[in-house]
């Protein structure tokens, strides 16, 4: 008779990835393994779900065989594992709570990894600190914020500290850092920190109210001295959850004690909440990070290559940094694939896969690259802005500049002299001839800054002709 087992699926599934953990790099773990689910054993098959076809295929290329065996040392069966795609009917419903362990989604940014262990007692997790948090223009204020609140020897101002900003922008690793320097601040147990997410609030609340326990859940956050609030866009229309939120701060704030929160927009577009909630969040600082720069991406990129003892060529730093633009854990993520290629490929990293694993995360094809892209590359080579590139300035390093991104305009897009002439602030088609023409004979003349220029920004602005990753 065929056996379906859901739970020993995950009892097995546990065994298996806390003897996998040890032998793999912390990137791979959190990217790659941790990611999966188990979803059933049966028939001696353990069928596991991920996130994605890509990672389907990356995992039966380059785990399962493994996985199988370490299945096997740990039933001393022959267990086969089989990987399918998780679709949206999959997603399992938090069933049961168990309020005494940590939820295994805290903090929820899925790059909690066996070997830095949440805290049960605070949910902090010690891999977010201010020592691996990257400063940049993005996120100085932010974090000179974070650090301020963070003392809590010294009376601050800033109190509720609320931090708003896009989805992969280093909140969570700011709250997180928070709570671990109160930690390792505090002599003795003198300071009581706690992190949630606001999801893990309303979770709680609800099992609270559901076995008689609201005075317990409402006294175990009125106690802390530290209270971390992560993600309360979501506390948004639940209504109940919000009131007993609104009497911990309240109880919090009067006593002296600090709140920090994080959301993903600013306060006047929270909708769904209790008006006095919102004066509340208002009544103290509120800071946002923004997306980082390139400066910024290349240093957070060269930082994690330290921490993972992962040899990373500057132009391939360099390429990847120009292009995932958006947030930093999707620059986390590629670099998590590229150290994977070469780990379970055996191969260097080269420009090519960069190029590769790019185009990948990205899907932007190569060729043809956007003008805005052009502009901003253009304008970081040669440490001007965007605005000047566009503007009237005819100082010469601007003139030269703007010639040159004229030039790869008519170079590497479609846009017809008159359209180019229009992204440089309306300037006439001949102008754009100019640029184009004086360049060129620059370029032909080997004029060396030029080439070199020209060499550097067509290697940045192209991702190579390989489409796909084929491992
Ligand atoms: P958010 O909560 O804003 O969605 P996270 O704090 O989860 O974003 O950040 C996403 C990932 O990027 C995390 O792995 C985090 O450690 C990393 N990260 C974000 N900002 C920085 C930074 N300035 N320096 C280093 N790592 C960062
Ligand atoms: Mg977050």
């Amino acid at each position: 008779m065929a056996s379906v087992d859901y739970a020993a699926a995950t009892d097995l599934w546990q065994s298996i990835i806390s003897s996998v953990a040890p032998s793999v790099s912390e990137t791979t773990f959190s990217s790659w393994i941790e990611t999966l689910k188990p979803e059933k054993l049966e028939d001696r098959i353990l069928t596991l779900l991920a996130p994605s076809n890509f990672h389907r295929e990356f995992v039966e290329e380059h785990f399962v065989q493994g996985l199988e065996t370490v299945a096997q040392e740990v039933t001393g069966d022959q267990i086969r594992v089989r990987v399918r795609v998780q679709s949206m009917e999959h997603v399992p419903r938090q069933r049961h709570l168990d309020l005494s362990k940590p939820l295994p989604d805290a903090p929820s940014n899925g790059h909690v990894s066996v070997r830095t262990t949440v805290q049960a007692e605070t949910n902090l997790n010690p891999r977010y600190r201010f020592e691996n948090f990257v400063e940049g223009d993005c996120n100085s204020f932010a974090r000179a914020a974070c650090l301020a609140i963070s003392d809590l020897s010294r009376p601050t101002l800033w109190n509720p500290l609320l931090i708003y900003g896009g989805t992969g922008l280093g909140k969570t690793h700011l709250l997180q850092a928070i709570g671990n320097r109160v930690v390792s601040l505090r002599k003795g147990d003198a300071f009581r920190a706690m992190y949630v997410s606001s999801e893990r609030f309303t979770q709680e609340f609800i099992q609270a109210v559901r076995t008689n326990q609201a005075a317990d859940f409402a006294e175990r956050y009125r106690n802390v001295d530290l209270l971390l609030v992560d993600d309360i866009q979501f506390f948004a229309t639940k209504e109940r959850t919000q009131i007993e939120f609104f009497h911990a701060f309240n109880a919090l704030q009067q006593s002296g004690r600090r709140i920090v929160m994080t959301s993903d927009r600013p306060v006047h577009e929270l909708a769904g909440f209790d008006e006095r909630l919102i004066s509340r969040f208002d009544s103290g600082l509120v800071t946002n990070v923004n997306p980082p720069t390139y400066e910024t991406r290349l240093a957070i990129l060269q930082d994690r290559a330290i921490q993972e003892k992962f040899p990373l060529p500057v132009e391939v730093a360099d390429l990847i940094s120009t292009h995932i633009t958006s947030n930093i854990r999707e620059l986390e993520g590629a670099f998590a694939a590229l150290v994977a290629h070469c780990q379970f490929g055996r191969v260097p990293a080269t420009l090519e896969l960069a190029q590769r694993v790019v185009q990948e995360k990205t899907g932007r094809r190569a060729g043809r690259p956007p003008v805005e892209l052009i502009q901003e590359t253009v304008a970081e080579y040669f440490r001007v802005t965007v605005d000047s590139l566009r503007g009237k300035s005819r100082k010469k390093e601007i003139a030269h500049a703007r010639m040159v991104a004229m030039y790869l305009m008519t170079e590497m897009t479609d846009h017809s002299l008159k359209t180019i002439g229009n992204f440089f602030g309306g300037r006439d088609h001949s102008t754009v001839i100019h640029a184009r023409d004086t360049i060129g004979e620059q370029k032909s003349a080997l004029r060396a800054d030029v080439t070199t220029a020209l060499t550097d920004l067509e290697r940045r602005l192209s991702l190579g002709p390989s489409m796909r990753i084929s491992m």
